[in-house]
């Protein structure tokens, strides 16, 4: 085991034997492992008979953890950095860690392993040539809507987490400010007993949410289609209809196809013909 190093090691998301051998013997050689929540990762290391002392560690603890586990590292000591699930720094703590060590010119070697959003993007049957992750949006209505509204013109696969108890609104936000029939996977409880993979659009993934309180409970991947010009298109076209019955309110119709068609860009006469079939 070679002096002076953080480990940086990944651990399982949810069934302990995704753990791999290299992880499990780092863990052991370290003189020290600095986890998110040392109860949580007690459980591992009892599962594998894993003796090391733990400390705890979390981007918001005071900078004296952080300044002794780099004291023990300049000292010759080797660390380990785990979370409570998944590969560190992937929405996890140990960002400050990781480049305190970097700035000190010290070793960090990756223990690769799972993590949440690989599992998912490997088996959403979306492209994945190239894509965002994008980890968890701002709770809050207003900060999601701009965060959603910047990658209203993304191309690429979108990947975010999301907690249960939000998944319900942010999936109905993505509707709105993506198209309704994007194309999005669902990856509920991963390498868990209660496993689910949900593939279908943003408006039929609600409708699934709604159908069985037990689809809404759990951990979260979602994975969403990147947006095309047809995909856009087809977004205006929606927000085109859903404007042009408003202002039907107060205008006639004829009226109310340009103003909009001039206000989104669309051709006058195609939004014309799409209201009159509707009004069909
Ligand atoms: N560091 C972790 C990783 O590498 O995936 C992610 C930690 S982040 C705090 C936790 C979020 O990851 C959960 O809210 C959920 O969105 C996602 N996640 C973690 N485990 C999961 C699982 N087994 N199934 C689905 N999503 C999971």
């Amino acid at each position: 085991m070679p002096g002076s190093t953080l480990f940086v090691v990944a651990t399982p998301i949810g069934n302990l034997t995704d753990m791999s051998l290299r992880a499990i013997e780092v863990l052991r050689q370290v003189e020290l492992i600095a986890a998110e929540d040392t109860r949580q990762t007690q459980r591992l290391l009892s599962h594998y008979g894993i003796a090391t002392r733990l400390i705890s560690y979390h981007d918001f603890s005071d900078q004296s953890t952080c300044q002794r586990i780099i004291q023990r590292l300049n000292q010759g000591e080797s660390v380990a950095l785990v979370s409570d699930a998944g590969t560190p720094l992937i929405s996890d703590p140990g960002y400050g860690l990781v480049t305190e060590a970097r700035s000190h010119g010290l070793k960090v070697i990756p223990i690769p392993g799972p993590s949440a959003f690989v599992a998912a993007l490997s088996v959403a049957g979306l492209p994945t040539d190239r894509f965002s992750f994008e980890g968890f949006l701002p709770a809050k209505a207003g900060p999601r809507g701009k965060r959603l509204r910047a990658l209203a013109t993304e191309e690429r696969t979108m990947i975010f987490y999301e907690a249960p108890h939000r998944i319900n609104a942010m999936l109905q936000a993505c509707a709105s400010h993506f198209e309704s029939s994007r194309k999005v996977f669902l990856g509920r409880e991963l390498t868990k007993k209660f496993e689910q993979h949900f593939c279908g659009t943003l408006a039929s993934a609600l409708t699934w949410l709604a159908e069985d309180e037990n689809n809404m409970k759990g951990e979260f991947v979602v994975v969403i289609a990147g947006g095309d010009e047809a995909a856009w298109q087809i977004a205006r076209l929606e927000k085109a209809d859903g404007l042009v019955a408003e202002l039907r309110k107060e205008m006639p119709m004829k009226k109310a196809v340009a103003f909009i068609s001039a206000f989104l860009g669309l051709s006058k006469n195609e939004l014309y013909r799409r209201v009159l079939e509707r009004d069909q």
